[in-house]
């Protein structure tokens, strides 16, 4: 396997002399994931069985910031900060010199406190500073990333990092959606058990550097942190990164979109539309992922829970889509975009990523809502090819919407057993 980092030369706007410098050493920070990343890819996995028998004496096993080691027979935890000392003081040494010399204060004392966790392990404190942070022309996240994937039950964090130069026209759009769609999703009734962040920071990144994890799943969109209680304390961050975006565009979406359309459909959408569509539908699916918090969600649904999770995310924000369009923030040929790249994205991920450890629940995903579009009519298929009917898909959507949300809020695992196997 290649080694899990990837650099983007974006066409960034003009920085001082002192951003580029600070800049500098942000990167070659992110640089020093790569092997600490490579160590986590060798480590073996335990039973679920050895594991809960071990936690049962020793709770820091089930930590996400652990590393799990048999010695002597026996398992015992390491933590993260103390298995790669080695490796991660490098790191925090190159983020105390990009603090030394940055000239924007809040960033340099948010780096110093980003160095300190890495070497101390005190998560929550970064967390919560860079959350509180105003954004800033340049963007950095780096250390233990616990995604969504590893939210059930004894998933470790993976290390990781990205670096980018903010895009601050991009930024201004995802807030206004942002707004839009918060209210539009308030007007529903809350179900009691839902939680709402304390607040969404969202920022869009014309990212330099991707390495660990991030290099691994190229994710266009995130939304972190995933711990639900850091969610209501401190709030959320939502970050879409253009270049992976783009990479997406070229290798997936664009053969995918040639292969499954008629030439005269295609005709219709240029690729600008497309990328548009595609970064819109995954801005979309992040800020709706804030708007499907339920207590009890991920306990109820198991190890079905991030399937529903994700696709409920973006069947939501398809919908929410359609504020933007009432309010004449986006056309209806933009709409269609995002619906046909997604459509476009989950070919691609039903065909090629169902094995894959990262992808297979976006997969599912992929096919639930492929099939139940075929079902509604919605969808046709015709010598090969797809015939998507755009106002049956916004329609469809809704109800498909419904089903996801009421699977999150009040779904046993059973619930979701016959609705993923009816339809993926
Ligand atoms: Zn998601």
């Amino acid at each position: 396997m290649n080694d899990p980092i990837i650099e983007f030369n974006p066409k960034l706007p003009k920085l001082s002399k002192n951003e580029k410098e600070v800049l500098k050493l942000l990167v070659e920070a992110g640089r020093l994931i790569v092997p600490i990343y490579k160590e986590q890819e060798k480590q073996p996995s335990f039973s679920k069985e050895e594991i809960e028998k071990a936690a049962k004496g020793n709770p820091a096993i089930l930590s996400p910031y652990t590393i799990v080691e048999k010695v002597n027979g026996k398992l015992i935890a390491i933590p993260y900060h103390k298995k790669y000392a080695e490796l991660l003081k490098p790191i925090a040494e190159k983020l105390e010199q990009a603090a030394e010399i940055t000239e924007n204060k809040e960033f340099g004392s948010a780096l110093r406190i980003q160095a300190k966790t890495l070497l101390d392990g005190s998560y929550e404190k970064a967390t919560a500073v860079w959350l509180k942070m105003e954004p800033y022309i340049l963007d950095i996240s780096i250390g233990p990333l616990h995604h969504s994937d590893d939210r059930l039950e004894y998933g470790k964090a993976s290390y990781h990092a990205w670096v980018g130069v903010l895009d601050k026209e991009g930024t201004e759009r995802l807030n206004n959606y942002k707004t839009i769609t918060l209210s539009a999703s308030r007007k529903a009734p809350g179900a009691k058990e839902q939680i709402y962040p304390k607040k969404i920071k969202a920022i869009v990144l014309d990212e330099v550097l991707f390495a660990g994890i991030m290099a691994r799943t190229k994710f266009v969109g995130l939304n972190l942190p995933v711990d639900l209680s850091l969610v209501e304390k401190y709030g959320v961050q939502v970050t879409l990164f253009n270049q992976v975006n783009d990479l997406r565009m070229k290798k997936q979406i664009i053969p995918t979109f040639d292969k499954i359309f008629s030439a005269k459909f295609r005709e219709e959408f240029n690729l600008e539309d497309l990328r548009r569509g595609s970064l819109r539908y995954v801005a979309l699916h992040e800020l709706s992922h804030n708007y499907l918090y339920f207590k009890n969600s991920a306990k109820n649904l198991q190890d079905l829970f991030i399937c529903i999770y994700e696709l409920a995310a973006t069947v939501l924000g398809i919908r929410l889509a359609g504020s933007l369009l009432l309010l004449d923030r986006i056309t209806n040929k933009q709409l269609e975009s995002m619906i046909v790249a997604f459509i476009s994205r989950s070919f691609d991920l039903v065909e090629k990523y169902r094995k894959n450890k990262f992808l297979k629940n976006y997969a599912s995903g992929g096919a639930i809502f492929i099939n139940f579009m075929l079902e509604s009519g919605a969808l046709k298929q015709k010598e090969g090819m797809a015939i998507p009917n755009f106002m049956k898909i916004f329609v469809s959507l809704h109800e498909l919407s419904y089903i996801t949300e009421r699977l999150l809020s009040s779904g046993t695992r059973k619930d979701a057993e016959v609705f993923i196997h009816k339809y993926s």
